[in-house]
Parts: C-alpha cells; structure tokens; sequence
C-alpha cells in the first residue's frame, strides 16, 4: 500500500470507530445572541469594559504580541507586574506566567518528575495534568475520585524516593472541590508534594477569590496551579509556589521555555481583571446567588442535580443519546449548555455540563429551567405514545 494510502486509511479508521460510537464532535460557531450556559467566564469579566480597554491600551503600549519567549526578549514589566500581583494574591512568595494551563500542567510536571518518581492523581483529574504525568515518565498510580483513604493506600505501597499528588482544585465536569486539608495531610505522612489545580476555583472561591488553595501556606500546598481564561477572563495561567520551585520551573519547565511570552495585552487586562476580583466581591456574591436560585428552583422539577455548590452544575443524563438530544433542543431555544461525553468524562456518565456567571440574570435562569422542564416534558411524552 503506498504510503498515503496507508495514512488515509489511519484517518478512516479512526474517523468511523468515533462515528459509530456516535461520538463525532463537531463545534458550532457561537452567535453573539445566545444564552451561554456552558462557559467559564464566572464573573462575566471577559466582557467587562475595564478589562477590554486595559487590553487594548496594553496592545497600544506594549505591542500585538512579546515578540520572544520569556527568556529571550519577550519578559515585559508587565508580565512581571502580574506576576508580582497573582503571588500577592495567592499568598506565596512568587509567581509564574504560563501561556495556557495545558502547558502549565505539562511544565511543572515534567521539569519535577522522571521515572524515579510516582504521581499519585484524582481519577477525575483534567486531562493536562494526565498528559503531564505521561510525558515527565513518571509512574502513574491514580486514586478513586475524592477518596484520601484510598489515596493513602497507594501512597503507602509506593517505594519512590519522590511522590507527587495531583489533584484539581474544583473538578471541572462535576464542580465538587477536593479536600484540600485532608490531601494536604496525607501528602505530608508520606513524604509527598501536594499541586493543586485550580483552574476552576481562582476568582469564584475563597475569602479573596483566590481559590480552594489561596489561603492554605505553601507548606500545605507547595505548587499551586490557576489558569487565567476562565473566571479572570483572559487567557493564560500560572503557577505560585516559593522562589525555588519557581526558579526550577524558569530553568527546566520545556513548555515555559520553548514558547513565545503572553501578549502583553494580556497580561495588562488579567492586571485589571484581578484588581476588580479583589476590589469588587460582588461579583462572586451575586454567583453565589445565582447559584442558589439556580439550585432551589431546579428542585422541584425533579432534574437530576448534582452535590456541587460551585457554578458548575452538572445534570447526569447517563445516556448519550440524551444529552445531545437535550442540548440540542435547547440550542433550537438559543440556550448553550455543554454536551458532555466520553471520552472527556467515564463511560455511562454522559452529562449536560450547566455554568452559571454573575451576569445571568433571574430571568436567564427562568429560561434555562423552563428549557431544560421542556426536554423532560417531550421525553415523558414519548413514553407514553411508544
Ligand atoms: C481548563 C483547564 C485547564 C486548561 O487551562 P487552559 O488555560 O484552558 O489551557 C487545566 N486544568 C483544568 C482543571 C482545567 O479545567
């Protein structure tokens, strides 16, 4: 077979195992009437005039884009101001910029492990952090959801010099949080480093907005991880940790080193984002707010809620077939929520992913449950005529 045969044939093969499992995915462009239910942007700062005007003053003073990586050119004064700012704010004594959290995950965990150490993961854990264990080498041992005695066990039977626990801070697709004592306890009878990602939790949880781990010490959890595209509404992520983790990731992190720096701009309008989270705790009020409408009045309809009191609020259809069919008679309304499938979540826990923001109003929500009443109603109705 000539070689490019050889390769369609991959891409073929590839293309009908997804299709057959009728888990082809497709992305829809996202007209700017909708009503966005399946978002990150807690806060609603994305649209927040303040922040859109300190990235476009940033572009005008700092330039499109760094020009350079971190190391080279591309270290602005105002990358190092944010810097500064996230570790303040997180309570440990420096900061790091990464270009995404994806890379962040990868950097930290393969500029700290190799193969003489074991990490010690959350079974629910995002994929970046999976990714980042497999490509530092590591033996990869992971625990059953939330589930310290578990976790307790693994680490027990470990014989490596060097073990690091993962966990995320807010799990992204089912919204619990992760018990940061408790791992952070465990981690510490056995010698074990603790990271927290909390790409989830920065900007909506803790006294300041700063996260399930912002105010636990560095002692308690020394690498800390908060990504900058979701509730700070921008884009990027950090790591904060004390000056020596830090200067090792400086050093050896290949994703921190091998890349271009943030624009600027972005780094100014993350500047201006984290002055309004900690100046302004109303937004995270009126989250908590919708959270609780959302919650009293899903109730009642009988919805299959899930025990989260974060925004993300998971509804376990269990059935693929039903998830798309739900989204897409809400999308037919003009309301998105995540379709959520394996193999981003386990087999048989196919879900309708609910994000709520500040900026939702009563009546948005009334839309969402009076949708969401409607796809239940349509399939209690075939039921009956089948
Ligand atoms: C979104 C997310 C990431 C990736 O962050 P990006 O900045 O979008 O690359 C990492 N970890 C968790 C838990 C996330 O939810």
């Amino acid at each position: 077979m000539p070689v490019s045969e050889a390769w369609q044939q991959r891409l073929t093969d590839a293309r009908t195992d997804r299709q057959q499992a009728h888990r082809w995915r497709t992305r829809q462009v996202v007209k700017s009437n909708t009503l966005d239910f399946a978002g990150n942007d807690y806060l609603g700062l994305a649209q927040d005039p303040r922040v859109c005007e300190a990235q476009a003053e940033g572009a005008r003073r700092y330039g499109a884009g760094a020009g350079a990586s971190h190391l080279v050119s591309g270290h602005l004064e105002v990358h190092d101001a944010l810097e500064d700012a996230l570790a303040q704010w997180t309570g440990r004594e420096r900061a790091l910029l990464f270009s995404t959290g994806y890379m962040a995950n990868l950097g930290v965990l393969q500029s700290l492990a190799d193969r003489h150490t074991a990490i010690f993961q959350d079974r629910l854990n995002h994929a970046s952090l999976i990714d980042g264990a497999t490509l530092s080498g590591a033996r990869l041992r992971r625990y059953h959801h939330r589930n310290s005695n578990d976790l307790a066990r693994l680490l027990e039977r470990s014989e490596r010099q060097h073990k690091l626990v993962v966990s995320d801070g807010v799990f992204s697709m089912d919204g619990d949080v992760a018990e940061i004592a408790t791992l952070a306890h465990v981690s510490q009878r056995h010698n074990a480093w603790l990271m927290i990602d909390d790409a989830h939790g920065v900007g909506v949880l803790g006294e300041n907005g700063s996260g399930c781990a912002g105010g636990v010490t560095s002692q308690d959890v020394p690498i800390l991880v908060g990504t900058l595209g979701k509730a700070l509404g921008t884009a990027g992520a950090f790591v904060a940790g004390d000056a020596e983790l830090i200067d090792h990731l400086i050093q050896f992190s290949r994703s921190y080193v091998y890349t271009t720096a943030q624009p600027p701009a972005i780094a100014a309008a993350t500047l201006k984002a984290l002055e309004i989270v900690q100046g302004e705790p109303e937004h995270r009020a009126q989250l908590n707010a919708n959270i609780a409408y959302f919650r009293r009045a899903a109730l009642p309809l009988g919805l299959p809620l899930s025990d989260s009191a974060t925004p993300i609020q998971p509804l376990l259809l269990d059935s693929e077939t039903r998830v798309m069919t739900w989204a897409a008679r809400l999308a037919q309304q003009s309301i998105y929520v995540g379709a959520i499938r394996p193999p981003t979540v386990p087999n048989g826990e196919a879900r309708l992913r609910i994000t709520l923001s500040a900026k939702h109003s009563h009546s948005d929500i009334d839309r969402l449950l009076e949708g969401l009443n409607s796809c239940q109603r349509e399939e209690a109705a075939c039921h009956v005529t089948a």
